[in-house]
């Protein structure tokens, strides 16, 4: 068979990989995700597919993440209408993730116009919401461990412990054994299960997102206790910028726990994202799946205060005693998120806390950096609340927990492992770890690159 490598190479996006059998008739994707961050990584988006998409028969998907699923509805509109492998919550997830990108395309395109940003007269979005909604008819969900039969070829997914329905893909075909690792949890995350050690295989696709960094070991609720304890204490409101998918779950279920316990006092806790909400929702209906008890569950949708409409949100601004805010987006880059930052900033009382990676040009990155002004919706907003990182919460493994995984696995020292979703200098560092550290040897995976096995 043969592998090219049509996105995560290089970059933590577009991961893409077209499987080709022997029989010349196969063919199809492991992941579709969409190009995000550099200009020149998202015009690839734009590009006309570097495979005949006519041709695919499956495409398969390892999570509902849009750097692994987020090109689906865009091959929709251009006329692909076979199956998406995947697994039931993630195609859950999916209904929610990618209608969402699909209207924010549409809002960038309109924005695009209003201020005549694009060399087109009337830009477009890579696709709308309605063909994202529509695309989701070709979802054919499994179970962990169920088989999917394409042509020759089976494969199953197995828990790879990232968020709610993340498989690791096992493939057989061709008398060969490939794992496609997906992204990768971590041991000891704080509601996903540890990722399962793989089989033993021919050839293994390895994610590298943090190929060159540790986490620090961090007592996250304890940190979290005295942020929001020093915020009470101040009298202000705390307002916690959120991935609506994975983030707000692991964030709702350690205030409640640290309220529970009697480390913070009981505050009204309001998650004000209907996407996190759905999010929220979903987890629930996945018990086996995570760490949160049924009894987690329900506490989260009662202990939790969910505003699903606009003037819900909006009337949060009249709450005068503290309370703490959870909100999208995660970067301050979108969301509703702005408009609390916008109104709670100038106020020295109030804390923003950052809780996961801020990209670089994100506003929450600048934040951190400590700028004096941040221009929401096209105004000077000045910082005077205090900003905050809630460190390690990351649902990737770090290089070390990688390499403790492969260890713990039956692959033997034979294996051929291919690094891929990294950025270059990660993908490396991840390539030298494994020499040093491991019996595994790998090599780091170019774009466009075709490999045969
Ligand atoms: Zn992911």
């Amino acid at each position: 068979m043969n592998i090219t490598f049509l996105g995560g190479t290089g970059t933590v996006t577009g991961s893409k990989f077209l499987v080709s059998l022997e029989d010349g008739k196969q063919e199809f994707l492991v992941d579709c995700g969409m190009f995000q961050g550099y200009k020149w990584l998202r015009e690839r988006n734009w590009e006309t597919p570097l495979f005949d998409y006519r041709r695919l028969s499956g495409i398969v998907l390892t999570h509902a993440h849009l750097d692994h699923s987020g090109y689906i509805p865009r091959l929709y509109q251009l006329g692909y209408r076979g199956p998406v492998y995947c697994h039931h919550a993630t195609r859950d997830l999916c209904s929610i993730l990618l209608p969402d990108a699909g209207r924010i395309q549409e809002e960038d395109a309109r924005f695009y116009q209003r201020h005549q940003l694009s060399k087109h007269a009337h830009p477009e979005p890579l696709y709308n919401g309605d063909t994202a909604e529509a695309c989701l008819e070709l979802f054919q969900p499994v179970a962990f461990d169920e088989p999917v039969r394409i042509g020759n070829a089976s494969l199953y997914f197995q828990p790879a412990g990232h968020i709610l329905g993340a498989g690791s893909v096992i493939l057989e075909a061709d008398g060969k054994r490939v794992g496609f690792s997906g992204d990768v949890g971590r041991p000891d995350d704080l509601i996903m299960h540890p990722p399962r050690p793989l089989p033993a295989l021919d050839l293994l696709l390895l994610e590298s997102t943090y190929g060159d960094r540790r986490h620090p070991q961090i007592d996250h609720a304890a940190q979290l206790a005295e942020i929001v304890n020093t915020t009470v204490s101040r009298g202000g409101v705390l307002v916690i910028p959120s991935f609506a998918v994975g983030r707000a779950q692991t964030l709702q279920y350690l205030l409640l726990n640290l309220m529970r316990d009697g480390k913070i006092p009981k505050l009204p806790v309001f998650l004000d994202s209907p996407m996190a909400i759905d999010a929220s929702e979903i987890y629930a209906r996945y018990p086996d799946q995570h760490r949160l008890s049924a009894e987690n569950c329900s506490f989260m949708c009662t202990g939790i205060q969910y505003t699903r409409s606009v003037d819900q949100s909006k009337a949060l601004e009249n709450i005068q005693y503290p309370h703490i805010i959870i909100a999208g987006s995660g970067m301050a880059t979108g969301g509703r998120v702005l408009h609390h930052m916008k109104r709670l900033l100038p106020d020295h009382r109030a804390t923003i806390l950052f809780a996961g990676y801020q990209a670089g040009g994100t506003r929450g990155a600048r934040m951190l950096a400590g700028s004096q002004s941040v221009k929401i919706h096209g105004e000077y907003v000045p910082c005077k609340a205090k900003v905050e990182m809630l460190e390690g919460l990351s649902a990737h493994a770090d290089y070390k927990e990688l390499g403790d995984w492969l260890l713990q696995s039956k692959m033997e020292s034979g294996t051929g492992i291919q690094l891929v979703h990294g950025e270059p200098d990660a993908a490396d560092c991840m390539r030298l770890y494994l020499q040093d550290n491991t019996p595994f040897k790998a090599r780091v995976a170019d774009y466009r690159e075709i490999l045969r096995l």
